[in-house]
């Protein structure tokens, strides 16, 4: 056995320190492995940057072009220091990848964030065999499951569909990089125009200029016309929900598409008209899957509900354990999420956890 683990935490992040090369760092360092181009996995001030083409073209639109990013593809080793590191698709947004690290023979995986769903968009999630799993668990809990998109996509589409007929404008908030082209892509375009934000649009461009294929989408501008909102749907960051700028949208709707619309309290507390149980990550049933199909034997949890989930790997026989890291939680939510953990809005005893197996459904 190695005296010192492959991986480690470190205050700058995760660390391999015999390749000297960090994962998602929160802190600047010389040479940074990104697993997609969210914020608080994909930061600016690291000197060298390993990512797919896709978090590529995304990390030179959000942050800065003069960044120096190598891309590469899924599947493609590349060896620092006799480690071996390669990308295999993570399902959560375009880009988005787990990173596989081998050296002698031993194997580790660190997840970033992922989900088990098709979404239209992303490259499906790749089960890859390791002995240690660095596992994400924003929705480690079983009160966590999710319906079949084509289901939820069926709730937005009545929703749009209703307020279209009645001259109302349906603005839903969604992230605008992963969920808003999910959001896009899933709905019936035939109930009218898809009308975007300006951050939505960026994301758009640069996805297009990778190769993705989105419907047809309007940037609205000032000058779009008043009655063109009507049978919209507009797509904007929650950010701007309660600003002017959503005025001329008048009389509108909202929507929010996350996994944390599960929680009822959450939609009240967030004062929009609905809440569509739509998320970018593995729910409790996906958690258990990736960690069976991974063979390992050792989890270590990280953002979400972490020490719930691992307790949880624990009483079923796993070696796991949480780890504390500076990634968010957010789903398609851009604001912090961190409330949710409050036991006002889920109160972890309360929570079928001791009988949360995976074969078997809680209420
Ligand atoms: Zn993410
Ligand atoms: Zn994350």
């Amino acid at each position: 056995m190695r005296s010192t683990p492959l991986l480690s935490f470190t205050p700058r992040g995760i660390h391999c320190s015999i390749a000297d090369v960090y994962i998602d760092p929160w802190r600047g360092v010389d040479r940074a492995i990104i697993t997609h181009a969210h914020s608080d996995h994909a930061r600016g001030g690291s000197g060298h940057y390993l990512a797919t083409s896709v978090t590529k073209a995304l990390m030179h639109a959000r942050i800065g072009a003069e960044l120096n990013i190598e891309a590469i593809e899924y599947g493609e080793p590349v060896n620092i220091n006799g480690v071996r590191f390669s990308l295999h698709p993570a399902g959560h947004i375009p880009g988005s990848a787990q990173v596989r690290v081998e050296h002698q023979g031993e194997v580790w995986v660190a997840t970033g964030d992922y989900k088990r769903q098709l979404d239209g968009i992303s490259p499906a999630f790749e089960p890859v065999r390791c002995h240690t799993l660095i596992t994400e668990c924003t929705f480690g809990l079983p009160i966590y499951r999710w319906k079949e998109p084509e289901l939820i996509f069926n709730e937005i589409n009545e929703w749009w569909r209703g307020n279209a007929a009645n001259g109302v404008c349906s603005v839903i908030s969604a992230y605008s990089l992963g969920k808003a082209q999910r959001v896009m892509t899933g709905v019936d375009r035939s109930i009218g125009p898809i009308l975007v934000h300006g951050a939505v649009a960026n994301m758009n461009t640069v996805l297009q200029q990778c190769g993705l294929e989105l419907p047809a989408w309007e940037h609205i501008t000032k000058d779009t016309p008043k009655e063109r909102f009507r049978n919209a749907l507009v797509i904007t960051p929650g950010s701007a929900l309660d600003t002017t700028w959503t005025n001329r949208m008048k009389p509108f709707s909202t929507a929010m598409a996350s996994g944390w619309m599960q929680l009822r309290g959450w939609r009240r507390r967030s004062n929009i008209d609905k809440g569509f149980v739509l998320s970018d990550h593995a729910d409790w049933d996906g958690l258990l899957r990736t960690v069976q199909e991974s063979g390992a034997e050792r989890v270590i949890a990280t953002h979400g509900y972490t020490d719930l989930f691992s307790q949880y790997l624990r009483s079923v026989g796993l070696d796991a354990a949480a780890e504390t890291t500076e990634f968010g939680t957010d789903d398609g939510v851009d604001q912090r999420t961190d409330m949710v953990y409050s036991t006002s809005s889920v109160d972890p005893a309360s929570t079928p956890l001791s009988m949360g197996r995976p074969e078997t459904p809680t209420a």
